[in-house]
């Protein structure tokens, strides 16, 4: 606008050019000939802009400030996967590990396993793992031969089948000899979140033990560098649960209500510290707690502390060098933050 805008204008007082307008005090002035004057026009009011419609704002979550104990659970979540996420960086799936599949296993059953173990293995490039061999069937019995074949056992020596007291259920487990099996007896034919979440959560146990430097006796009882049970479990059922959605067969927040919200075991506050054994449920309370971790100090801290329980000689010492904080002030601040989390809510 001209410098003129500066300045006063009353209609009738005198402009200078001729045709020129100005906008002054929300009116637009017209210079115009009156007689042999070139005098400034009444004014006309000025439109106000219409203004744009607001867009419907998408819901904005607050960033989750680290070791926080007051948040939104949505916070959360969100900034544990988005650090997961920006771990991993662009995964190339990788189809790098040996397979043996029972002849009864269907084909859409060998897909969804294929892309789970494929994305995952590719996930976890950057870590020095040996080879993963990978066990997947419908029965115990093919389960027992195979393994026996191959000269290779998971789960207790002296058990009848691998992972399995008595055959009677599914079997999901790692081996320290970076080994896999899956045992669904019977073909998903529904999309069974935890079912699902089994390929990767299992593949995580194995990236545990590389980080451990493959060594059985650390996590045996009694080791200074053993890790509680239920950062074992939770570390995995959050991955597995990551899993599912990066590689679309569900939603994270799906599986983790089955485990962690909807949980009816959770509804008798007991503190984590005591979810260090399978009578109580360490996976859906150790699931939060993991997202917790992640999202105050980031997917590879996460990582860092099954690696420096290693290196650093005990699960405390590891703890603390890869938090910041001493195991004692994680749960203290876990017992403040939990009510947040919805876990058995
Ligand atoms: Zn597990």
């Amino acid at each position: 606008m001209s410098a003129i805008s500066a300045q006063r204008i009353t209609p009738g007082s005198t402009c200078k050019v001729l045709k020129q307008k100005v906008v002054y005090q929300n009116k637009s002035f017209t210079c115009i000939k009156s007689g042999k004057k070139l005098v400034w026009s009444k004014g006309v009011a000025v439109k106000k802009a219409t203004p744009t419609p607001t867009p419907t704002p998408t819901p904005r979550v607050e960033p989750f400030v680290p070791w926080s104990t007051n948040f939104d659970i949505d916070s959360l979540i969100k900034s544990a996967i988005d650090s997961t996420d920006a771990y991993a960086g662009v995964v190339r799936p990788d189809n790098f590990y040996d397979i043996s599949v029972q002849n009864s296993v269907m084909e859409s059953d060998r897909k969804w396993v294929g892309e789970m173990l494929d994305y995952t293995n590719g996930f976890f490039s950057t870590i020095d793992r040996v080879k993963l061999r990978v066990f997947l069937g419908n029965s115990h019995e093919w389960s027992k031969e195979t393994l026996r074949g191959a000269g290779v056992w998971v789960g207790d020596p002296n058990g009848k089948y691998p992972c399995s007291a008595d055959g009677s259920q599914d079997a999901y487990c790692a081996g320290y000899n970076n080994l896999v099996l899956l045992i669904y007896l019977n073909p998903l034919r529904t999309g069974d979140i935890g079912k699902r979440s089994t390929p990767a959560h299992e593949v995580f146990h194995t990236v545990q033990h590389s980080l451990m430097g493959y060594n059985a006796q650390r996590f045996g009882p009694g080791h200074p560098q053993r890790i509680p049970t239920w950062l074992m479990e939770g570390s995995a059922n959050y991955f597995g649960f990551y899993m599912v959605e990066k590689v679309g067969l569900g939603s994270y927040v799906n599986g983790r209500d089955t485990q962690v919200r909807l949980n009816p075991e959770y509804r008798n506050i007991m503190p984590l510290s005591t979810y260090d054994n399978y009578q109580t449920n360490p996976y859906g309370i150790g699931q939060a707690a993991t997202e917790y971790i992640i999202a105050s100090v980031g997917f590879e801290n996460l990582l860092n502390i099954f690696k420096f329980s290693g290196t650093e000689g005990s699960f405390l010492a590891g703890f603390k060098k890869a938090t910041g904080l001493e195991l004692s002030e994680f749960y203290l601040k876990f017992e403040k933050a939990r009510k947040f989390m919805q876990i058995g809510s």
